[in-house]
């Protein structure tokens, strides 16, 4: 995936859990409810203007990539 189809996602912001969450659509409207708390108190954009906006830090999504050297001690 390219970095900017990355940065082009959007993105649903939940004020109320200071995160970016998953949403249910509440109803036929363009409502969206916070998956975590239920309210609507959410705001959606990309995922670059969210971040910016509401200052998210990058979580520490750090999948363990294959290969990395692990420090292990052969004991003898
Ligand atoms: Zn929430």
């Amino acid at each position: 995936m390219k970095e900017e189809q990355l940065w082009n996602t959007i993105v649903f912001y939940c004020k109320d859990c200071e995160r970016i969450v998953d949403v249910d659509r509440a109803g036929r409207k363009y409502v969206y409810m916070c998956g975590l708390c239920h309210t609507k108190n959410v705001a959606f954009g990309t995922e670059k203007s969210i971040r910016g906006y509401f200052h998210v830090e990058d979580e520490p999504v750090a999948p363990t990539a294959p290969g990395t050297p692990v420090p292990t001690e052969s004991v003898s």
